[in-house]
């Protein structure tokens, strides 16, 4: 799934849509760009579940970091180590998620990013805390990589 590539075909149906034009072709970008149904379906439900946590919004975007090393420790969703955050992104790797869990160290290869539920949660988790539209991707999966940990990267979305 291209969430970079979604986000700016939604923005363009947004822009369609208010200017009473027709949005007809871009369903079908919006489509290619959501990619594997499997994995648009599983990013549908971890963003869903992240938003279900009872997260509270914080005071200071400068505190969405630590919140959210402490709410993926909470749930067990894993071990997240941030690597990079800014007003604009968060870059971190995972270890011990649910989706590569007992995968990982069986010589498993996969293409392609294959934690899109993680990408969901974390999506939806950053949402609840900054109350500002976020799409994340995984950008290094460990099933690629033979890292022990995947990079996800979450985006604040511009209007
Ligand atoms: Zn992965």
């Amino acid at each position: 799934m291209d969430r970079q590539l979604l986000s700016k075909i939604l923005a363009q149906m947004r822009k369609n849509l208010k200017e009473g034009k027709a949005i007809g072709d871009m369903k079908v970008g919006a489509l290619l760009a959501l990619g594997h149904q499997l994995e648009a379906i599983f990013y549908y439900l971890g963003h869903e579940l992240g938003t279900t946590l009872k997260v509270k919004q914080v005071k200071d975007v400068s505190q969405i970091p630590n919140e959210l090393k402490e709410i993926i420790s909470q749930f067990n969703l894993g071990e997240i180590d941030i690597t990079e955050a800014t007003d604009e992104i968060i870059e971190l790797n995972m270890k011990d998620h649910s989706s590569i869990k007992d995968l990982i160290k069986k010589g498993i290869k996969t293409s392609g990013s294959f934690c899109s539920f993680e990408a969901g949660l974390l999506a939806g988790i950053v949402e609840k805390l900054s109350d500002r539209h976020c799409f994340a991707q995984e950008v290094g999966c460990s099933l690629q990589t033979g890292e022990n940990h995947c990079t996800f990267m979450v985006v604040f979305q511009k209007d």
